[in-house]
């Protein structure tokens, strides 16, 4: 029996999921990051990705025909010709970039999703500043580099990956205005999420008794991964993500665009990954509820009422999707002494704000919504579910699984050469290889 492994790298630790040819999850370790320190950053990683091999069952490890890697979103680095790194990476949240937006500005489009202070890109020129620059010969992504360190290749990043250093998803090529700017390093061949790079490195498989023809495979963010392991996989399947922010994803036929909205889309296969993030969601929830109130004061409310409190919750003025308005201030007036009525209020008040959401996504040329899967804390809440589906109007689904290690593990499949048959091997089917 072959498995696939697929490894998350994500901002509270690393994991591993093993899953079988069917799709089951067969093995899953987690390594949490205990250390912020950035000096000791790839250690960290490094350290972290041979311990989860190690700690995978060797009957298993035995099995594994292919792996991939997930990195979170605009984590960069920069490593010599030996793929030694020539200064601390910089990591997904890290906004230094801010200042080479005036010159990014004058080269990438108008409203181009380089154009953020944490783009890879605008990190990529405020490293090239850096007197360690001139060491530097490759400039890699956290996916691409751990990727490096299992087969052995400097220098291939994926589509995902690749989309905020500037990369032309479209026609899969770098835009000629990247040109202009004349970065004198290696940027990352790009391949399609999934494709077998390479195989594992001889001293790797024999190290940890892993097959010899194992495969590594290009990886993905972690957002994605995650999307990919809900189970969506058709043109009008969404996912909400309940969690601290209320994070919407519709896949579409047509690419949808619009900086304004903070709007953009991923290439999935032959489709296209949209999407918005709001700042309502369950941080505004924790804020008066602890989680044991939110699920009894939820089993109360009365669905046959709707409720009549109009609110537009968030924790601080400003929100850009769906309503694009730095000074929107937060609606949480007026405020019921019955803390059910005012749960039902702020539960409500979010369904609309997503249903809104949807809606603009559809607005702007994404395909039409036809059901959505729900990932997130918010996910279990029953109540909230049969008020959402009030406003949706579509079928709503538990997603199959929530793990952006489980949607890699997917894709490690699909690079993995099979002629897929099973239902989650959406890897292969749903977003065929290009
Ligand atoms: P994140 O990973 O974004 O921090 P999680 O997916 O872990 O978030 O979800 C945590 C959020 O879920 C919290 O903000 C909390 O308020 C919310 N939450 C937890 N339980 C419930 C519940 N029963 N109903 C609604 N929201 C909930």
């Amino acid at each position: 029996m072959f498995c696939y492994l697929g490894i998350d790298f994500g901002t509270s630790g690393a994991r591993g999921v093993v899953i079988s040819f069917e799709g089951n999850m067969l093995y899953s370790v987690r390594y949490p990051w205990e250390m912020s320190n950035e000096g000791n950053l790839t250690t960290c990683w490094q350290t972290a990705l041979f311990t989860l091999l190690e700690q995978i069952p060797s009957e298993l490890r035995l099995q594994i025909k292919a792996i991939a890697i997930n990195g979170t979103s605009s984590t960069v680095l920069l490593c010599d010709a030996s793929g030694e790194l020539v200064d601390a990476p910089l990591l997904y949240n890290d906004d230094r970039g801010a200042v080479m937006l005036e010159r990014l500005g004058h080269v990438a489009p108008a409203n181009h999703t380089v154009l953020s202070a944490t783009s890879s890109l605008a990190k990529l020129l405020w490293m090239s500043l850096q007197p360690s620059f001139a060491e530097a010969r490759y400039f890699m992504h956290q996916a691409d580099w751990l990727g490096f360190l299992l087969h052995g290749k400097l220098g291939i990043s994926d589509y995902h990956n690749a989309l905020k250093l500037g990369y032309d998803v479209e026609n899969f090529r770098y835009p000629e205005w990247l040109e202009k700017l004349q970065i004198p390093i290696h940027l990352p061949k790009v391949v399609a999420p999934g494709t077998a790079i390479a195989q594992l490195l001889p001293e790797i498989a024999a190290k940890f008794g892993f097959p010899s023809y194992c495969l590594v495979c290009a990886g993905t963010t972690d957002s994605i991964a995650a999307f990919i392991a809900s189970g969506a996989k058709l043109p009008g399947d969404a996912v909400t993500s309940l969690g601290s922010t209320l994070v919407l994803k519709l896949l579409s036929r047509t690419r949808v665009e619009d900086a304004r909205y903070g709007i953009y889309s991923h290439r999935l296969g032959d489709l296209w990954l949209t999407g918005g993030a709001s700042n309502t969601g369950g941080a505004v929830l924790r804020k008066f509820f602890p989680d044991a109130e939110l699920e009894r004061y939820s089993r109360e409310i009365d669905l046959g009422e709707s409720s009549s409190l109009d609110y537009y919750p968030l924790l601080k003025i400003g929100d850009r999707f769906p309503i694009n308005d730095p000074n929107l201030p937060p609606r949480l007036e007026p405020r019921p002494d019955n803390p059910v009525e005012f749960l039902h209020g702020l539960l409500q008040s979010m369904a609309r704000i997503e249903a809104r959401g949807y809606e603009l996504l559809q607005q702007l040329g994404a395909d039409k919504l036809k059901r959505v899967y729900t990932a997130g804390g918010g996910a279990a809440n029953d109540t909230w579910t049969a008020i959402r589906k009030r406003y949706l109007q579509v079928p709503l689904l538990r997603s199959d699984n929530t793990e952006a290690a489980y949607g890699t593990a997917l894709l490690a499949m699909g690079g993995g050469g099979e002629s897929v048959g099973g239902s989650n091997a959406i890897a292969n089917n749903a977003f065929p290889r290009l």
